[in-house]
Protein backbone atom coordinates (compact mmCIF):
# COMPACT_ATOMS: atom_id res chain seq x y z
CA UNK A 1 0.00 0.00 0.00
CA UNK A 2 1.65 3.12 -1.10
CA UNK A 3 1.40 6.33 1.40
CA UNK A 4 -0.34 9.54 -0.18
CA UNK A 5 2.58 12.12 0.97
CA UNK A 6 5.53 12.80 0.67
CA UNK A 7 7.94 11.31 3.25
CA UNK A 8 12.02 11.51 2.71
CA UNK A 9 14.28 9.18 4.25
CA UNK A 10 17.92 8.55 4.28
CA UNK A 11 18.76 5.21 4.42
CA UNK A 12 22.59 5.34 5.13
CA UNK A 13 24.76 1.71 4.68
CA UNK A 14 23.98 -0.44 2.31
CA UNK A 15 24.83 -3.55 3.67
CA UNK A 16 21.47 -6.08 4.18
CA UNK A 17 19.85 -4.20 7.15
CA UNK A 18 20.04 -0.84 5.33
CA UNK A 19 18.71 -2.38 2.14
CA UNK A 20 16.24 -4.21 3.89
CA UNK A 21 15.01 -0.84 5.71
CA UNK A 22 14.85 0.22 2.31
CA UNK A 23 13.01 -2.13 1.14
CA UNK A 24 10.14 -1.67 3.59
CA UNK A 25 10.31 2.08 3.11
CA UNK A 26 9.64 2.24 -0.65
CA UNK A 27 6.66 -0.30 -0.18
CA UNK A 28 5.05 1.68 2.46
CA UNK A 29 5.34 5.10 -0.02
CA UNK A 30 8.30 6.41 1.52
CA UNK A 31 10.82 8.43 -0.75
CA UNK A 32 14.07 6.97 0.01
CA UNK A 33 17.71 8.11 -0.59
CA UNK A 34 20.49 5.43 0.34
CA UNK A 35 23.57 6.39 1.01
CA UNK A 36 27.04 4.61 0.86
CA UNK A 37 30.83 5.05 1.09
CA UNK A 38 31.70 2.60 -0.72
CA UNK A 39 31.35 2.22 -5.02
CA UNK A 40 28.89 -0.56 -4.56
CA UNK A 41 26.42 -1.92 -1.54
CA UNK A 42 26.30 -5.09 -0.22
CA UNK A 43 30.25 -6.08 -0.32
CA UNK A 44 30.23 -7.81 3.10
CA UNK A 45 27.03 -9.62 1.97
CA UNK A 46 28.64 -10.80 -1.12
CA UNK A 47 31.71 -11.81 1.31
CA UNK A 48 29.46 -14.22 3.00
CA UNK A 49 28.43 -15.56 0.09
CA UNK A 50 32.23 -16.65 -0.74
CA UNK A 51 32.20 -19.65 1.57
CA UNK A 52 28.14 -20.14 1.42
CA UNK A 53 25.66 -17.90 2.01
CA UNK A 54 24.29 -19.39 5.57
CA UNK A 55 21.44 -16.95 5.61
CA UNK A 56 19.25 -18.77 8.53
CA UNK A 57 18.63 -21.53 10.54
CA UNK A 58 15.97 -24.06 10.73
CA UNK A 59 16.66 -25.59 14.12
CA UNK A 60 13.58 -25.38 16.57
CA UNK A 61 12.27 -21.25 17.57
CA UNK A 62 13.14 -21.55 20.70
CA UNK A 63 16.72 -22.73 20.34
CA UNK A 64 17.40 -20.51 17.73
CA UNK A 65 16.12 -17.49 19.40
CA UNK A 66 18.58 -18.69 22.40
CA UNK A 67 21.33 -17.77 19.90
CA UNK A 68 21.08 -13.95 20.83
CA UNK A 69 21.80 -14.36 24.26
CA UNK A 70 21.11 -11.68 26.70
CA UNK A 71 19.34 -10.45 23.88
CA UNK A 72 16.76 -13.20 23.64
CA UNK A 73 13.91 -10.56 24.48
CA UNK A 74 14.67 -7.50 22.34
CA UNK A 75 15.68 -9.81 19.03
CA UNK A 76 12.96 -12.09 19.70
CA UNK A 77 11.07 -8.94 19.33
CA UNK A 78 12.04 -8.30 15.21
CA UNK A 79 12.26 -12.07 14.89
CA UNK A 80 8.02 -11.90 15.75
CA UNK A 81 7.51 -10.07 12.70
CA UNK A 82 10.33 -11.49 10.47
CA UNK A 83 11.81 -14.81 11.62
CA UNK A 84 13.99 -17.93 10.16
CA UNK A 85 10.42 -18.87 8.06
CA UNK A 86 9.53 -15.63 7.08
CA UNK A 87 13.03 -14.96 5.90
CA UNK A 88 13.03 -17.75 3.44
CA UNK A 89 9.54 -16.65 2.03
CA UNK A 90 11.37 -13.55 1.74
CA UNK A 91 14.29 -14.59 -0.67
CA UNK A 92 11.54 -17.22 -2.88
CA UNK A 93 10.14 -14.13 -3.28
CA UNK A 94 13.24 -12.27 -4.79
CA UNK A 95 12.89 -15.75 -6.92
CA UNK A 96 15.68 -17.73 -5.29
CA UNK A 97 14.91 -20.86 -3.96
CA UNK A 98 16.60 -22.28 -0.47
CA UNK A 99 17.39 -25.43 1.14
CA UNK A 100 18.14 -27.02 4.36
CA UNK A 101 21.73 -27.88 4.91
CA UNK A 102 22.14 -31.62 6.82
CA UNK A 103 23.33 -29.07 10.10
CA UNK A 104 20.01 -27.28 9.97
CA UNK A 105 21.25 -24.01 8.27
CA UNK A 106 19.93 -22.63 5.38
CA UNK A 107 21.26 -21.62 2.35
CA UNK A 108 20.06 -19.54 -1.33
CA UNK A 109 20.29 -22.26 -4.37
CA UNK A 110 24.05 -22.06 -5.36
CA UNK A 111 24.62 -20.71 -2.11
CA UNK A 112 25.61 -17.71 -3.19
CA UNK A 113 24.65 -13.76 -2.25
CA UNK A 114 25.20 -12.00 -5.72
CA UNK A 115 22.11 -13.60 -7.82
CA UNK A 116 19.87 -12.62 -4.45
CA UNK A 117 21.52 -9.29 -4.25
CA UNK A 118 21.03 -8.71 -7.96
CA UNK A 119 17.62 -9.98 -7.58
CA UNK A 120 16.85 -7.54 -5.07
CA UNK A 121 18.74 -4.37 -5.54
CA UNK A 122 17.11 -4.59 -9.21
CA UNK A 123 13.14 -4.67 -7.54
CA UNK A 124 14.69 -1.76 -5.35
CA UNK A 125 15.35 0.42 -8.58
CA UNK A 126 12.77 -0.40 -9.38
CA UNK A 127 10.54 0.54 -7.02
CA UNK A 128 12.21 4.34 -7.00
CA UNK A 129 15.11 3.50 -4.68
CA UNK A 130 17.93 6.27 -5.15
CA UNK A 131 21.29 4.86 -4.82
CA UNK A 132 24.25 7.77 -3.81
CA UNK A 133 27.36 5.10 -3.81
CA UNK A 134 30.97 7.07 -2.74
CA UNK A 135 28.93 9.02 -0.19
CA UNK A 136 30.21 8.54 2.79
CA UNK A 137 28.21 9.92 6.02
CA UNK A 138 31.42 12.48 7.23
CA UNK A 139 29.42 12.42 11.10
CA UNK A 140 27.64 15.55 10.67
CA UNK A 141 23.59 15.37 11.49
CA UNK A 142 21.85 18.94 12.13
CA UNK A 143 18.45 19.46 12.41
CA UNK A 144 16.91 20.66 9.57
CA UNK A 145 15.91 24.64 9.67
CA UNK A 146 12.38 25.24 8.43
CA UNK A 147 9.06 23.94 9.34
CA UNK A 148 9.04 20.31 8.06
CA UNK A 149 11.84 19.71 10.31
CA UNK A 150 14.29 16.73 9.71
CA UNK A 151 17.90 16.17 9.51
CA UNK A 152 20.65 17.45 7.57
CA UNK A 153 23.81 14.93 6.93
CA UNK A 154 26.71 15.70 5.45
CA UNK A 155 28.65 13.00 2.98
CA UNK A 156 31.96 13.16 1.58
CA UNK A 157 31.96 12.70 -1.86
CA UNK A 158 34.44 12.35 -4.87
CA UNK A 159 32.29 15.93 -5.73
CA UNK A 160 33.25 16.99 -2.21
CA UNK A 161 31.70 17.72 0.56
CA UNK A 162 27.60 17.63 0.40
CA UNK A 163 24.44 18.28 2.69
CA UNK A 164 21.27 16.08 2.16
CA UNK A 165 18.40 16.68 4.07
CA UNK A 166 15.53 13.90 4.85
CA UNK A 167 12.28 13.93 7.27
CA UNK A 168 13.79 10.69 8.83
CA UNK A 169 17.35 8.53 8.89
CA UNK A 170 17.86 4.93 9.31
CA UNK A 171 21.70 4.14 10.01
CA UNK A 172 22.84 1.00 8.99
CA UNK A 173 26.84 1.09 9.28
CA UNK A 174 27.79 -2.32 10.12
CA UNK A 175 29.98 -3.21 13.05
CA UNK A 176 34.17 -2.75 12.91
CA UNK A 177 35.01 -6.07 11.31
CA UNK A 178 36.77 -6.27 7.37
CA UNK A 179 36.75 -2.49 7.37
CA UNK A 180 37.99 -2.77 3.96
CA UNK A 181 34.52 -3.78 2.82
CA UNK A 182 33.00 -0.19 3.86
CA UNK A 183 31.80 -0.86 7.91
CA UNK A 184 34.48 0.75 10.05
CA UNK A 185 33.39 1.82 13.24
CA UNK A 186 34.14 5.42 12.39
CA UNK A 187 30.12 6.29 13.43
CA UNK A 188 31.01 5.55 17.25
CA UNK A 189 32.34 8.49 18.58
CA UNK A 190 30.03 10.06 16.35
CA UNK A 191 26.84 8.68 17.90
CA UNK A 192 28.48 9.16 21.17
CA UNK A 193 28.87 12.36 20.67
CA UNK A 194 25.37 13.35 19.77
CA UNK A 195 24.41 11.45 23.14
CA UNK A 196 23.78 8.10 22.00
CA UNK A 197 25.11 5.36 24.86
CA UNK A 198 27.14 3.14 22.79
CA UNK A 199 28.95 0.01 24.15
CA UNK A 200 32.54 0.04 22.63
CA UNK A 201 32.40 -2.60 19.29
CA UNK A 202 34.57 -6.10 20.23
CA UNK A 203 35.31 -8.82 18.13
CA UNK A 204 32.75 -11.73 17.95
CA UNK A 205 32.88 -14.83 16.21
CA UNK A 206 36.82 -14.29 16.14
CA UNK A 207 39.95 -16.35 16.98
CA UNK A 208 42.09 -15.89 19.54
CA UNK A 209 45.42 -15.49 20.44
CA UNK A 210 48.09 -18.79 21.48
CA UNK A 211 51.42 -18.26 22.49
CA UNK A 212 52.92 -21.38 19.56
CA UNK A 213 55.90 -21.96 19.36
CA UNK A 214 58.18 -21.41 16.01
CA UNK A 215 58.13 -24.47 15.07
CA UNK A 216 54.19 -24.67 15.01
CA UNK A 217 53.44 -22.33 13.61
CA UNK A 218 56.39 -22.58 10.74
CA UNK A 219 55.09 -26.23 9.71
CA UNK A 220 51.23 -26.77 10.68
CA UNK A 221 49.67 -23.21 10.58
CA UNK A 222 46.60 -23.68 8.06
CA UNK A 223 46.06 -26.50 9.04
CA UNK A 224 42.09 -27.46 10.04
CA UNK A 225 41.73 -29.91 13.11
CA UNK A 226 38.23 -31.65 12.06
CA UNK A 227 36.27 -33.51 14.18
CA UNK A 228 37.71 -32.16 17.71
CA UNK A 229 35.98 -31.32 20.77
CA UNK A 230 36.59 -27.67 22.97
CA UNK A 231 35.52 -27.86 26.24
CA UNK A 232 35.72 -24.50 28.29
CA UNK A 233 34.06 -23.72 31.76
CA UNK A 234 34.27 -19.96 32.59
CA UNK A 235 34.53 -17.99 35.73
CA UNK A 236 30.89 -18.38 36.12
CA UNK A 237 30.06 -21.84 35.60
CA UNK A 238 29.19 -21.42 32.01
CA UNK A 239 30.27 -24.89 30.16
CA UNK A 240 30.99 -24.78 26.29
CA UNK A 241 31.81 -28.06 25.44
CA UNK A 242 31.39 -29.02 21.91
CA UNK A 243 32.14 -30.99 18.97
CA UNK A 244 33.31 -29.10 15.61
CA UNK A 245 36.48 -28.05 13.32
CA UNK A 246 38.50 -25.80 14.36
CA UNK A 247 42.00 -24.27 12.34
CA UNK A 248 45.37 -23.90 13.76
CA UNK A 249 46.21 -20.11 12.69
CA UNK A 250 49.45 -18.47 13.12
CA UNK A 251 48.25 -16.71 15.88
CA UNK A 252 46.09 -19.35 17.91
CA UNK A 253 43.24 -21.11 17.16
CA UNK A 254 40.17 -20.26 14.89
CA UNK A 255 37.47 -21.54 12.86
CA UNK A 256 34.06 -22.40 13.66
CA UNK A 257 34.14 -24.58 16.79
CA UNK A 258 36.37 -21.50 18.27
CA UNK A 259 33.88 -18.83 17.04
CA UNK A 260 31.18 -20.46 18.68
CA UNK A 261 32.75 -20.44 21.80
CA UNK A 262 34.01 -16.41 21.09
CA UNK A 263 31.99 -14.10 23.22
CA UNK A 264 32.60 -16.61 26.42
CA UNK A 265 36.25 -16.74 25.61
CA UNK A 266 36.55 -13.04 24.77
CA UNK A 267 34.26 -12.05 28.23
CA UNK A 268 36.68 -14.30 30.49
CA UNK A 269 39.83 -12.61 28.52
CA UNK A 270 38.66 -9.44 29.39
CA UNK A 271 37.72 -10.59 33.20
CA UNK A 272 41.08 -12.74 33.95
CA UNK A 273 43.43 -11.95 31.32
CA UNK A 274 43.38 -15.19 29.83
CA UNK A 275 40.91 -18.08 28.85
CA UNK A 276 41.79 -21.68 29.65
CA UNK A 277 40.57 -24.54 27.05
CA UNK A 278 40.67 -27.71 26.74
CA UNK A 279 40.67 -29.15 23.69
CA UNK A 280 40.07 -33.08 22.83
CA UNK A 281 41.79 -34.61 19.86
CA UNK A 282 39.81 -37.77 19.71
CA UNK A 283 36.70 -37.33 20.69
CA UNK A 284 35.46 -40.86 19.53
CA UNK A 285 37.71 -43.12 21.95
CA UNK A 286 37.54 -43.32 25.37
CA UNK A 287 40.19 -42.36 27.85
CA UNK A 288 40.27 -45.74 29.34
CA UNK A 289 40.08 -47.28 26.10
CA UNK A 290 43.20 -45.03 25.17
CA UNK A 291 45.18 -45.39 27.70
CA UNK A 292 45.61 -49.38 27.10
CA UNK A 293 46.40 -48.97 23.75
CA UNK A 294 49.19 -46.75 24.04
CA UNK A 295 50.58 -49.00 27.15
CA UNK A 296 51.29 -52.35 24.21
CA UNK A 297 54.49 -52.31 24.10
CA UNK A 298 56.21 -50.22 20.91
CA UNK A 299 59.38 -52.40 20.71
CA UNK A 300 61.55 -50.26 18.51
CA UNK A 301 59.11 -48.77 16.96
CA UNK A 302 59.48 -44.65 17.15
CA UNK A 303 56.92 -42.72 19.32
CA UNK A 304 55.94 -40.72 16.19
CA UNK A 305 55.40 -44.03 14.84
CA UNK A 306 53.55 -45.55 18.29
CA UNK A 307 51.15 -42.85 18.94
CA UNK A 308 50.25 -42.95 14.91
CA UNK A 309 49.13 -46.90 15.85
CA UNK A 310 47.98 -47.38 18.42
CA UNK A 311 45.76 -43.85 18.71
CA UNK A 312 45.58 -42.83 15.55
CA UNK A 313 47.32 -39.20 16.28
CA UNK A 314 50.02 -38.02 13.68
CA UNK A 315 50.73 -34.29 11.82
CA UNK A 316 49.46 -31.41 13.31
CA UNK A 317 47.43 -33.62 16.38
CA UNK A 318 50.94 -35.29 17.36
CA UNK A 319 52.85 -31.53 16.87
CA UNK A 320 49.88 -30.76 19.37
CA UNK A 321 50.21 -32.85 21.97
CA UNK A 322 54.48 -32.33 22.45
CA UNK A 323 54.04 -28.66 22.17
CA UNK A 324 55.09 -26.50 25.56
CA UNK A 325 56.95 -30.16 26.68
CA UNK A 326 60.99 -29.88 26.69
CA UNK A 327 62.85 -32.85 26.12
CA UNK A 328 62.48 -34.71 29.51
CA UNK A 329 58.61 -33.60 29.81
CA UNK A 330 57.57 -35.34 27.15
CA UNK A 331 59.70 -38.45 27.43
CA UNK A 332 58.22 -38.55 30.56
CA UNK A 333 54.86 -38.38 29.02
CA UNK A 334 55.65 -41.00 26.79
CA UNK A 335 56.30 -43.61 29.44
CA UNK A 336 53.05 -42.88 30.70
CA UNK A 337 50.65 -44.05 28.74
CA UNK A 338 47.27 -42.72 31.12
CA UNK A 339 48.94 -39.40 31.34
CA UNK A 340 49.13 -39.24 27.61
CA UNK A 341 45.62 -40.67 27.13
CA UNK A 342 44.87 -37.75 29.59
CA UNK A 343 46.63 -35.26 27.35
CA UNK A 344 45.02 -36.47 24.21
CA UNK A 345 41.50 -36.17 25.62
CA UNK A 346 41.96 -32.74 27.02
CA UNK A 347 44.96 -30.73 25.57
CA UNK A 348 44.98 -27.77 27.88
CA UNK A 349 45.61 -24.50 25.62
CA UNK A 350 45.92 -20.71 27.34
CA UNK A 351 44.11 -18.71 25.11
CA UNK A 352 45.70 -14.66 25.69
CA UNK A 353 43.71 -12.67 23.47
CA UNK A 354 40.97 -12.24 21.08
CA UNK A 355 42.34 -11.78 17.15
CA UNK A 356 42.01 -7.92 16.19
CA UNK A 357 38.21 -6.95 15.17
CA UNK A 358 39.32 -6.13 11.80
CA UNK A 359 39.93 -10.48 11.33
CA UNK A 360 37.07 -11.23 12.81
CA UNK A 361 33.31 -12.37 10.91
CA UNK A 362 31.11 -9.81 13.19
CA UNK A 363 31.48 -7.04 16.01
CA UNK A 364 29.51 -7.69 19.69
CA UNK A 365 28.95 -3.94 20.82
CA UNK A 366 27.18 -0.96 19.06
CA UNK A 367 24.20 1.34 20.29
CA UNK A 368 22.68 0.12 23.31
CA UNK A 369 19.08 -1.21 23.21
CA UNK A 370 18.36 1.65 25.97
CA UNK A 371 19.40 4.65 23.89
CA UNK A 372 16.63 3.63 21.68
CA UNK A 373 12.82 3.36 21.62
CA UNK A 374 11.25 -0.39 20.68
CA UNK A 375 10.86 0.93 17.11
CA UNK A 376 14.89 1.66 16.96
CA UNK A 377 14.37 5.21 16.91
CA UNK A 378 16.91 6.86 19.00
CA UNK A 379 16.02 8.37 22.22
CA UNK A 380 18.49 11.40 22.08
CA UNK A 381 18.28 12.30 18.01
CA UNK A 382 14.48 11.54 17.09
CA UNK A 383 13.69 10.68 13.59
CA UNK A 384 16.99 8.95 13.47
CA UNK A 385 16.48 5.06 13.42
CA UNK A 386 19.42 1.86 13.95
CA UNK A 387 19.60 -1.29 12.15
CA UNK A 388 21.85 -4.42 11.96
CA UNK A 389 25.17 -4.99 13.16
CA UNK A 390 25.99 -1.44 14.72
CA UNK A 391 23.26 -2.21 17.81
CA UNK A 392 24.41 -4.20 20.83
CA UNK A 393 23.79 -7.67 20.22
CA UNK A 394 25.45 -10.25 18.94
CA UNK A 395 25.04 -14.61 17.88
CA UNK A 396 27.42 -17.03 16.42
CA UNK A 397 27.62 -17.98 12.98
CA UNK A 398 25.24 -19.90 11.37
CA UNK A 399 22.53 -17.85 9.43
CA UNK A 400 21.78 -16.13 13.00
CA UNK A 401 23.56 -12.77 12.21
CA UNK A 402 22.29 -12.27 8.83
CA UNK A 403 18.62 -13.21 10.16
CA UNK A 404 19.35 -10.02 13.13
CA UNK A 405 20.77 -7.93 10.40
CA UNK A 406 17.52 -8.38 8.34
CA UNK A 407 14.67 -8.56 11.00
CA UNK A 408 16.26 -5.01 12.47
CA UNK A 409 16.44 -3.54 9.27
CA UNK A 410 12.67 -4.18 8.75
CA UNK A 411 12.10 -2.63 12.34
CA UNK A 412 14.11 0.18 11.43
CA UNK A 413 11.88 0.94 8.79
CA UNK A 414 8.63 -0.15 9.90
CA UNK A 415 9.47 2.17 13.05
CA UNK A 416 10.33 5.05 10.42
CA UNK A 417 6.76 4.79 8.50
CA UNK A 418 5.06 5.18 12.23
CA UNK A 419 7.09 7.32 13.66
CA UNK A 420 5.92 9.63 9.86
CA UNK A 421 2.22 9.21 10.84
CA UNK A 422 2.52 10.76 14.70
CA UNK A 423 1.54 13.95 15.96
CA UNK A 424 4.34 15.99 16.62
CA UNK A 425 4.01 17.95 19.52
CA UNK A 426 5.54 21.69 19.42
C1 LIG B 1 33.83 -13.53 6.02
C2 LIG B 1 32.42 -13.33 6.52
C3 LIG B 1 31.47 -14.32 6.32
C4 LIG B 1 30.17 -14.16 6.82
N1 LIG B 1 29.26 -15.15 6.60
C5 LIG B 1 28.01 -15.03 7.12
C6 LIG B 1 27.03 -16.05 6.91
O1 LIG B 1 27.25 -17.01 6.16
N2 LIG B 1 25.82 -15.92 7.53
C7 LIG B 1 25.53 -14.84 8.32
O2 LIG B 1 24.42 -14.79 8.88
N3 LIG B 1 26.40 -13.82 8.47
C8 LIG B 1 27.63 -13.90 7.90
N4 LIG B 1 28.53 -12.88 8.06
C9 LIG B 1 28.10 -11.66 8.81
C10 LIG B 1 27.23 -10.73 7.96
O3 LIG B 1 27.79 -10.56 6.68
C11 LIG B 1 27.07 -9.37 8.67
O4 LIG B 1 26.57 -9.60 9.97
C12 LIG B 1 26.14 -8.44 7.91
O5 LIG B 1 26.65 -8.15 6.62
C13 LIG B 1 25.93 -7.12 8.67
O6 LIG B 1 24.97 -6.38 7.97
P1 LIG B 1 24.79 -4.82 8.20
O7 LIG B 1 23.86 -4.37 7.13
O8 LIG B 1 24.45 -4.54 9.60
O9 LIG B 1 26.24 -4.20 7.95
P2 LIG B 1 27.24 -4.31 6.71
O10 LIG B 1 26.92 -5.47 5.85
O11 LIG B 1 28.59 -4.23 7.31
O12 LIG B 1 26.93 -3.01 5.87
C14 LIG B 1 27.20 -1.71 6.38
C15 LIG B 1 27.30 -0.76 5.22
O13 LIG B 1 27.45 0.56 5.75
C16 LIG B 1 28.39 1.26 4.95
N5 LIG B 1 28.97 2.32 5.77
C17 LIG B 1 29.69 2.21 6.92
N6 LIG B 1 30.03 3.43 7.36
C18 LIG B 1 29.52 4.32 6.49
C19 LIG B 1 29.52 5.74 6.41
N7 LIG B 1 30.15 6.51 7.34
N8 LIG B 1 28.88 6.35 5.39
C20 LIG B 1 28.23 5.60 4.43
N9 LIG B 1 28.21 4.25 4.44
C21 LIG B 1 28.84 3.63 5.46
C22 LIG B 1 29.38 0.20 4.52
O14 LIG B 1 30.08 0.58 3.36
C23 LIG B 1 28.49 -1.01 4.31
O15 LIG B 1 28.05 -1.13 2.97
C24 LIG B 1 29.82 -12.99 7.54
C25 LIG B 1 30.77 -11.98 7.71
C26 LIG B 1 32.06 -12.13 7.22
C27 LIG B 1 33.06 -11.03 7.43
Amino acid sequence: MSAPFSFRVAVVGGGPAGLMAADVLLAAGAQVDLFDAMPSVGRKFLLAGKGGLNITHAEPEAAFRGRYRERVTEVGRWLDDFGPEALRAWVHAQGISTFVGSSGKVFPEGMKAAPLLRAWLHRLRAAGLALHARHRWSGRIEAAQGEGGGWTLGFDTPHGPQASTHDAIVLALGGASWARLGSDGAWQPWLAGQGVDVAPLAPSNCGFDIAWSDFLRERHAGTPLKNVRLKFTDRTGQVFDRLGEAVLGAHGLEGNLVYAASALLRDEIAACGHADVALDLLPAKDEATLAAALARGRGARSMINHLKEQAGIHGVRAALLREGLDAPAWQALCADPVALAARIKALPLRLLAARPIDEAISSAGGVRFEAMDARLMLSALPGVFCAGEMIDWEAPTGGYLLTACLASGRAAGQGAMAWRSLPRVG
